[in-house]
């Protein structure tokens, strides 16, 4: 193979991060790595099914730039692979190949796009050199703007990442939740942040995963809480009572001893517990249902709200919600982004809330970015409000600024809103 003529300068991103290629049938695998190959791409991953290449995603501290999915396969197929990759933040360029018709392939684009990944090309089987070429070259344009997402981690360690906490790098920002009845502030959410002098900032979604695997999660939950409380004590001091969101892993509801330290450092900085609602995912919840009942009920009887978050994601059911002793259901953003256009978003947005409201829980929609996003969540009667078209997050000194010179926009956003 004569590969002069293809003197393409190669993507930095692909070379480090690789690629990955999911399919039941190794004929087809074999066929689609050589095709790889032929396109100049030397790191190649491969799984059988959906399960495999979720171990191998899980397994690597540089997560694969591009996953080559086959559509059909026993186990988990490649639909489910999707929708899992996207629930656990993770959104790489995806290329399907698939034996299925193009009416299914179509309905898979859809689905992509929906979960903001980014479809470099599909293609019935097997994959030629030529509309390998293509597909790559499509990941340029799709990650040129978004490069950041991307910085090459391979060199962290969990003794970097042990640093960064015992140095305070990892710290809250706020972003402020809106409540629609009064267009006032009804709290903000901690979202953790770390700028680092090597990689420049690294992204929550890349580094709470690893400090999960690490064993440094709880460690870096208890330095965002220490956080916390300081800047509600500045806060209050200048007389803003807010209450505050706080995101928890799965594994912090398992371990009890976890739980009793979160609580004696609230009850020291003697904050009220109705000011702090704690959220989880519905993935982590889901997972073992005695832990989360227990966890959850504990939190309860505290005093604290409990927000089940990124509703919608994981496959709870009705019976297992109604049975969690919930405060507040946090609607996830990609049923909240683009819904004014589409009809299928709308129906699921609108029977969430209805649902929440029904089990008596406040409901929260994330992610609204346009007034036409917000006005649908004012018509169905959701309770707050979080999102871009408000304020981005933001560092614990500018909330004060916000609280005090933006909240008088709130209500002209609102107002313009209905009446768009
Ligand atoms: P999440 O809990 O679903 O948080 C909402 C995410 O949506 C945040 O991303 C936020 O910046 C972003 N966001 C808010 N409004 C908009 C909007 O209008 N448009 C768009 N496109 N995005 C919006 P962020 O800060 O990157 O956090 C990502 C995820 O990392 C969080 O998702 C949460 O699951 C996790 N995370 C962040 N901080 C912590 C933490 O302290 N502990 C744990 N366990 N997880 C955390
Ligand atoms: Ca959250
Ligand atoms: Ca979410």
């Amino acid at each position: 193979m004569q590969k002069i003529n293809f003197a393409r300068e190669r993507n930095p991103v692909i070379a480090r991060h690789g690629v990955l290629v999911v399919d039941d049938s190794e004929l087809q695998r074999t066929s689609t790595i050589l095709a790889l190959q032929h396109a100049d791409i030397d790191l190649i991953y491969q799984a059988g099914d959906g399960h495999e290449a979720l171990a191998v995603i899980d397994n690597l501290l540089v997560p694969p730039a591009i996953v080559v999915i086959d559509l059909d396969m026993p186990g988990m197929d490649g639909i489910e692979l999707i929708q899992r990759m996207a629930q656990n933040n993770y959104r790489p360029g995806v290329i399907i190949g698939s034996g299925a018709d193009a009416i299914l392939i179509a309905a898979v684009e859809t689905i992509l796009s929906e979960l903001n990944m980014p479809l470099l090309g599909s293609m019935k089987k097997p994959l030629s050199e030529e509309f390998m070429r293509e597909a790559l070259g499509r990941f340029d344009a799709s990650v040129r703007h978004k490069s950041e997402a991307f910085p090459d981690l391979s060199e962290l360690t969990p003794a970097r990442l042990r640093k960064a906490l015992a140095n305070n790098e990892i710290r809250p920002h706020y972003q402020p939740k809106i409540s629609l009845k009064d267009s006032r502030l009804a709290g903000v959410e901690a979202l953790a942040r770390w700028h680092t002098d090597e990689w420049g900032p690294i992204s929550p979604a890349r580094f709470i995963p690893l400090a999960e695997r690490w064993g440094m999660i709880d460690v870096l939950t208890l330095a965002i809480l220490d956080c916390v409380l300081r800047d509600m004590y500045e806060w209050r001091r200048r007389g803003i009572d807010v209450s505050v969101a706080i995101n928890l892993s799965g594994s912090a509801l398992s371990d009890r001893n976890f739980c009793g330290q979160m609580f004696e450092r609230i009850g020291q900085a003697e904050t009220r517990a109705d000011a702090f609602v704690f959220e989880i995912t519905e993935s982590a919840l889901f997972s073992d249902m005695a832990t989360a009942l227990s966890a959850v009920s504990r939190l309860r009887l505290k005093g604290f709200g409990v927000s089940l978050d990124d509703y919608g994601t994981g496959f709870s059911s009705v019976q297992q919600l109604s049975r969690i002793p919930f405060t507040e259901l946090k609607i996830d953003r990609s049923f909240v982004s683009g819904a004014p256009r589409k009809e299928h978003l709308c129906a699921i947005l609108q029977s969430s809330i209805e649902m929440g409201k029904r089990l008596g829980l406040r409901t929260v929609a994330e992610g609204v970015e346009t007034l036409a996003e917000l006005r649908l969540m004012q018509q169905f009667g959701c309770d707050d409000v979080q999102g871009y078209l408000f304020a981005r997050p933001m560092p614990s000194g500018e909330i004060e600024d916000w609280f005090h010179f933006d909240i008088a926009n709130i209500e002209k956003i609102c107002s313009l809103a209905r009446k768009s």
